[in-house]
């Protein structure tokens, strides 16, 4: 135990003297510094740090009290115990007033009296030094606080059990000094019934702060006006509501953070706006190619007729050269179209696939029988090996795979002047149902270079700057191919070395197919074309598609009864009991097919035969077209230009069977 630092000022030799023998007597271990006068026990207070100091109060120059005064200016806080003469309590009470903390008369010194003094100076000294420390950290501590409360605009906020506003923010101070026209809210009480707020909103705070006492801790998004500007736009806060829970786990306090999400509110409202816009605009996109492939498809339909028929003529030398060629053109005129419609679908994210049962290996005949004469003509070999493991019929869309295969062959086809070309379906995986399959497309054409091997699959790209003086094309093909391939859970990827070919890989999934639902319409060899004993209404309002089918139906031995609008169409039915099958347009002036077809299928029409078979006839290829012409109560639909042989077969099937509705 170290020595007890104590110091004594009196100015009286006999009193020190008195004070140094009884503390000798004490036997407390100690150090003793002695002063005559208030100037040298402060020199010494500054030099050391004492334990207690016995003081007496009568000294020369300044005294006791004055000296005391002094010491509690300097934030000294040793211990002061005052020595009195007798009957001078009123003096020591003063003292003590003034920060001594006990005080006794000069007769009272003794060994027993000096210890207790001491002891009870040092027991005071060291609950003041844990207060002090306390005390310091409590300050520390809500500095930090203080500095995190106003590190945010935001506001943060509390109300007690009473509803009254027990601690804020300056953000919060702020908006409610605003609200308030308050100059200085940190004097006045404010409860919540105060604030000028409306009944409404006071009632949902104060619902929030009650269900909060609960001990609940919640957020909700409001939007709440500190302002009277009725120009500006009222502001979005995301309010989150804090239990304050004490030591003894009850809630004492609600704590309330307010964000401002006005920004954040309005980009997600103008998000909204342009997916809104975006949609809309995608939409009347959408409208306009629809047009559009009526009005492009519908001379086509003209021309591509019309050729096919002259091509059947036996027309010789140049001029069978020059129909063909336009048979040529107008077909790849009908590829770019088509093309540059699909493209747009996709990009609208309006491409529907259909789910049907197929035969792979018919598929891929067909493929052959499309593609025989082109490699003939350019002296390459055609090859195409089918996995003996994958089932004979599969499930899925077979359409959009003789798209892609369509264009991968033909660009294969494009790009090779010799060798071969050789189309391979294998059996990747198989998992329960699901089968995947991988396709692949290899030539011995000029390849493609490393550099624009990504770059292929873009849109309007092509591998060089010259392919499309040398070899035609928009650069629209593998785009589309790769966006129908990964639409279907697959993806299209690529090998090639330019100068010895190219092989393009995709894999699409499918599922194991049922045969019995299987509808390959296999065309019969000796089927005759002979329509000659049915009566047939074509509604068609084009001059020239109505030639057209004219033509057609000429060869077929028949004698076309034509309608040039809806309005027509439904007169000759309301007239005639006798006509087997309705070739309707969709797009006419007067009457559409839509309505003309919903008045033929009304029971309460005067028309004759209200289940009369109709097929639609339309330029446009649409999905959504297709399911219109299904409710508009027709059978069926065929896209023109019309394939000759499909009409045809449709035509057979509806005059000769029941009505089937078509599946989509
Ligand atoms: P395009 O209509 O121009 O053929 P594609 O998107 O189908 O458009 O093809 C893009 C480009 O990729 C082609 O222009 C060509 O440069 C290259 N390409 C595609 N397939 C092959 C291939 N089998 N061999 C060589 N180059 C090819």
């Amino acid at each position: 135990m170290s020595d007890y630092k104590l110091l004594l000022i009196d100015d009286d030799e006999v009193d020190v003297m008195t004070f140094q023998r009884a503390l000798r007597k004490s036997e407390l271990p100690h150090h003793l510094n002695i002063c005559y006068n208030a100037d040298e026990a402060l020199a010494a207070i500054e030099n050391t740090s004492f334990d207690c100091i016995f003081l007496d109060y009568l000294l020369p120059g300044i005294d006791g009290l004055q000296l005391l005064r002094k010491l509690r200016d300097m934030s000294i806080n040793t211990p002061v115990a005052v020595m009195t003469s007798q009957g001078d309590e009123k003096i020591a009470v003063e003292m003590i007033k003034n920060g001594a903390f006990d005080y006794f008369t000069k007769s009272e010194i003794n060994p027993d009296k000096i210890s207790k003094v001491v002891f009870s100076a040092v027991r005071l000294s060291d609950s003041e030094k844990q207060r002090y420390i306390a005390e310091k950290k409590i300050i520390e501590n809500n500095s930090r606080l203080n500095a995190i409360l106003e590190s945010t605009k935001n506001l943060i906020y509390a109300f007690d059990r009473d509803f009254n506003l027990i601690s804020f923010n300056s953000s919060f101070k702020e908006n409610l000094e605003h609200l308030l026209r308050m100059h200085d809210i940190v004097k006045t009480d404010i409860n919540l019934r105060d604030l000028p707020l409306s009944d409404e909103r006071k009632q949902t705070l104060t619902q929030n702060i009650e269900r909060c006492f609960l001990g609940e801790q919640f957020t909700v998004l409001e939007q709440v006006s500190f302002s009277n500007d009725t120009t500006k736009e009222t502001p979005w806060y995301e309010t989150t509501f804090n239990p304050i829970i004490d030591g003894s786990s009850s809630v004492t306090g609600v704590a309330i953070y307010s964000q401002d999400v006005t920004i954040n509110k309005k980009i997600e409202q103008d998000l909204l706006q342009a997916k809104n816009d975006a949609i809309a605009a995608a939409a009347t996109k959408s409208e306009f190619l629809s047009n559009m492939s009526h009005e492009i498809r519908t001379p086509m339909n003209a021309i591509i007729g019309l050729t096919e028929l002259l091509l059947e003529e036996s027309f010789e030398g140049t001029i069978l050269e020059n129909i063909k060629s336009i048979k040529y053109s107008a077909d790849n005129l009908l590829v770019i179209i088509n093309d540059i419609l699909d493209f747009s679908k996709i990009e609208a994210g309006k491409v529907t696939f259909e789910n049907i049962d197929f035969d792979l290996r018919h598929r891929m005949a067909e493929l052959r029988k499309t593609f025989d004469h082109r490699t003939k003509e350019k002296g390459i070999g055609f090859e195409i090996e089918i996995d003996s493991q994958i089932p004979s019929v599969i499930k899925g869309d077979p359409y959009r795979l003789n798209q892609v295969l369509f264009n991968l062959v033909g660009n294969a086809i494009k790009f090779t002047s010799e060798g071969f070309i050789k189309v391979s379906a294998t059996l990747m995986a198989s998992k329960e149902n699901t089968l995947t399959l991988q396709f692949s497309v290899k030539d011995t054409g000029i390849g493609i270079p490393e550099n624009a091997q990504a770059k292929i699959f873009e849109s309007f790209t092509q591998a060089n700057t010259d392919t499309t003086r040398k070899y035609g094309g928009t650069g629209l093909g593998l785009a589309i191919t790769k966006n129908l391939v990964q639409l279907q859970g697959g993806e299209l990827s690529l090998t090639s070395t330019v100068g010895e070919g190219t092989t393009f890989f995709a894999t699409i999934n499918y599922q194991i197919g049922n045969a019995l639902n299987l509808e390959e319409k296999k065309k019969k060899e000796d089927e005759p074309t002979d329509l000659s004993r049915f009566n047939i209404l074509l509604v068609e309002d084009n001059l020239m598609n109505q030639f057209v089918a004219k033509q057609f139906f000429k060869k077929w031995k028949n004698e076309l009864i034509i309608a040039n609008h809806g309005a027509e169409a439904i007169s000759i039915l309301i007239e005639r009991n006798d006509i087997d099958v309705v070739l309707m347009d969709l797009q006419m002036p007067e009457m559409s097919g839509f309505q003309a077809a919903e008045i033929i299928r009304d029971q309460n029409s005067a028309v004759k035969n209200t289940n009369i078979p109709i097929i639609a006839l339309s330029a446009d290829a649409f999905l959504e077209t297709r399911r219109k012409v299904i409710e508009a109560g027709m059978n069926d639909y065929v896209t023109k230009p019309f394939n000759p042989e499909e009409l045809y077969s449709k035509i057979v099937k509806y005059t000769n069977k029941a009505i089937l509705p078509l599946e989509i």
